[in-house]
């Protein structure tokens, strides 16, 4: 079922709805508010980044069964930016006609860290190696046959590196197993990688599948810091990283943007790391970069629309704003005026009142094709300051 489908009509616009008002969610508001939607967002804090875009703001968890209903009877058609969505009241909303993109079965794939590469394993999807754990002795035998390091993940409820634990000798596995006690964990082998890269990847209602350039990713502290766009890796790497993200699309059977992050490991082969079911940090380069963004696309996927390729108009080097590692409250950004004095820089600010240890408050992208991708990061980092703020 589609609609909006043939005709446009100012009285009756497409009535999209959000699950999540974080900066994706605001920047996919701006997006469908471009092409005349409304959007209503549900988020459990009034003033999140989507809060001054959007047409209504449901307030309430995102795991709220009821909120998610309550956001069904203002909209046609129900998304999410953030995997926390409650995918129970969503599987409940599609099995009863309504229509959410990605499919809450997805979600539930990919919501939990050891069912998602489980998934991708039994579909002969490339993957590091990983085991759940059930006890003790079982992650000291799984170290035992794989060697040092390993990493231990949490199996829900962990993004930005959160959920991982770095064991690097014997020493240090019960520790990581206090570390996250309680919780369901998987181990995974560690990947000496070359890069990580990423691929946003758009599959509409009737199967067309469309990719962006692969983005290059640079991670401090677990935490995506700066893309290069395009990636500088290989031909045969682009191609194997493009091939592994097909067939994870055909696959995941799903309709929207997924962003699909991968490794190149030191003998070129490329394994996925993680799958978001939603536009991604490292495609935001999209935005002034493309013929079309990860926003775009994404709207266009769920309301079943042509997907285009997008055309990489320019290179492109995106830079996050993080919050410091060591202070959290009100703040202020300081070296925005030296940055618009770069030719080709656009700025994004969130809006978040209050910073917490990297905690993502904007971003940068600077579109040339004559940038020095580690030259730009090195300006952008000595000019751009977020520090508590003096009022
Ligand atoms: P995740 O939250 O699992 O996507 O992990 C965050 C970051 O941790 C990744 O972007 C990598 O830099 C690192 N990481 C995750 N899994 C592995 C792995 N198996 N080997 C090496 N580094 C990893």
């Amino acid at each position: 079922m589609t609609i909006y489908k043939d005709k446009f009509s100012i009285s009756k616009p497409v009535r999209l709805g959000i699950v999540g008002g974080g900066q994706l969610g605001k920047m996919m508001a701006f997006e469908a508010k471009r092409m005349f939607m409304k959007v209503t967002i549900l988020d459990p804090n009034k003033d999140c980044p989507a809060s001054n875009l959007a047409d209504k703001l449901i307030i309430g968890d995102f795991s709220d069964e009821q909120k998610i209903y309550d956001l069904s009877r203002e909209v046609d058609i129900i998304t999410y930016e953030i995997e926390l969505a409650n995918a129970t009241a969503l599987n409940n909303l599609e099995e009863s006609g309504f229509l959410v993109h990605p499919s809450p079965k997805t979600l539930s794939i990919i919501q939990n860290k050891y069912r998602q590469k489980k998934f991708l394993r039994e579909n002969r999807i490339t993957v590091p190696d990983f085991e759940l754990v059930s006890s003790e002795e079982q992650l000291m035998q799984y170290c035992s046959k794989s060697g040092f390091p390993v990493l231990l993940k949490a199996c829900e409820d962990s993004y930005d590196g959160r959920g991982n634990y770095l064991i690097r000798s014997e020493n240090e596995i019960s520790k990581a197993l206090t570390h996250f006690s309680g919780r369901q964990c998987m181990v995974e082998k560690f990947v000496y990688f070359k890069k990580e890269i990423s691929i946003m990847i758009a599959r509409n209602l009737s199967g067309t599948i469309s990719y962006f350039p692969i983005a290059e990713n640079i991670h401090e502290d677990h935490i995506l810091k700066t893309s290069i766009i395009p990636a500088r890796i290989s031909k045969e790497t682009e191609r194997k990283a493009i091939n592994l993200a097909i067939m994870t699309m055909k696959s995941l059977k799903g309709s929207g943007i997924f962003g699909i992050e991968m490794f190149v490991d030191e003998e070129d082969n490329v394994l996925i790391n993680e799958i978001a079911p939603r536009p991604h940090n490292s495609g935001h380069y999209s935005i002034e970069a493309c013929s079309i963004s990860q926003f775009e696309q994404h709207i266009r996927a769920i309301l079943d629309y042509p997907l285009l390729q997008p055309i990489l108009l320019s290179n492109a080097v995106m830079i996050n704003i993080l919050g410091p590692n060591n202070y959290t409250g009100p703040y202020e950004i300081t070296g925005i005026d030296e940055l618009f004095a770069i030719p080709g820089v656009k700025i994004h600010i969130y809006g978040k009142l209050e910073t917490k240890p990297n905690r993502k408050l904007g971003h940068i992208t600077i579109v040339s094709n004559s940038v020095d991708p580690i030259l730009t990061k090195g300006n952008v980092e000595d000019l751009l300051k977020v520090q508590e703020s003096s009022s």
